[in-house]
């Protein structure tokens, strides 16, 4: 089963609320940097946090993602919480333990290659002075995925077209969790590896992040109705 996750990026506790009241029937939430950097973690008030993925992207050494995952699970227990990957295997060993250590129950993953990037975007960041025919965005994505795995962590945030890659490599529960959905003919804005909702869903991804095509739609409700109508759930 392929479920949705609202992502609730926006500051207004109203919308946040009334979206909430509106899809929790339909999909499960995301709170990101921008609701939570403004409100704090009393933002965790407004979802349901047992169905909430908490995404802050953790990206220092070590010692301070421990304190940052601490800190974010004393309160709240959230069904998945995330680093980056791109801290490295120690960090996301320390990450995962103190996950485990504080709340058993939450999903710890971590971000691969955003999918707002593409192999041209990965190029610039690794390699500025030659665009590398070696740098790409899906096997890179597949190598920190490999980190992941290897550091403990429950799975990663990846685009659809490294899902299948992922899956055959680490197994079904190797949990992928996609971002850069748009049902055929919305805007792509400033995602770049995006899939429609169906073919994340043929890919075998376990959760897809939703955000503006459902939070800006005139009718959110419909709009994700509309999404799992098209993915057959
Ligand atoms: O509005 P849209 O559907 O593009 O929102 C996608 C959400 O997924 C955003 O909240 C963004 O922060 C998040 N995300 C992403 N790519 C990643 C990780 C998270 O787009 N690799």
């Amino acid at each position: 089963m392929t479920r949705i996750i609202t992502a609730l990026d926006t500051t207004d506790t109203n919308q946040i609320y009334d979206l909430v009241q509106a899809l929790r029937r339909y999909t499960l939430f995301k709170v990101g940097l921008e609701s939570y950097i403004f409100h704090g973690p009393e933002i965790c008030k407004y979802v349901p946090i047992q169905d909430t993925f908490l995404d802050l992207k953790f990206y220092d050494i070590p010692n301070t993602v421990a304190g940052a995952m601490r800190s974010a699970l004393s309160k709240h227990k959230p069904a998945i919480v995330n680093v980056s990957a791109w801290i490295g295997l120690e960090g996301m060993q320390r990450a995962v333990e103190i996950a485990r250590e504080h709340s058993p129950t939450t999903k710890v993953i971590a971000v691969t290659v955003l999918t707002s990037m593409d192999t041209a975007a990965l190029s610039q960041l690794l390699n500025p002075n030659s665009m590398s025919e070696n740098i790409n965005s899906q096997r890179f994505a597949l190598h920190l995925a490999r980190l992941a795995c290897q550091a403990g962590c429950d799975g990663v945030v990846c685009s659809g077209h490294e899902v299948p890659s992922i899956k055959g490599e680490f197994g079904p529960k190797f949990l992928t969790v996609v971002p850069g959905i748009r049902p055929a003919g919305s805007a792509t804005n400033d995602q770049k590896r995006v899939m429609t909702p169906r073919e994340a869903k043929e890919a075998g991804a376990d959760y897809l992040v939703i955000g503006r095509p459902i939070t800006e739609a005139t009718n959110p409700v419909a709009a994700a109705k509309a999404i799992l109508a098209e993915m057959g759930e």
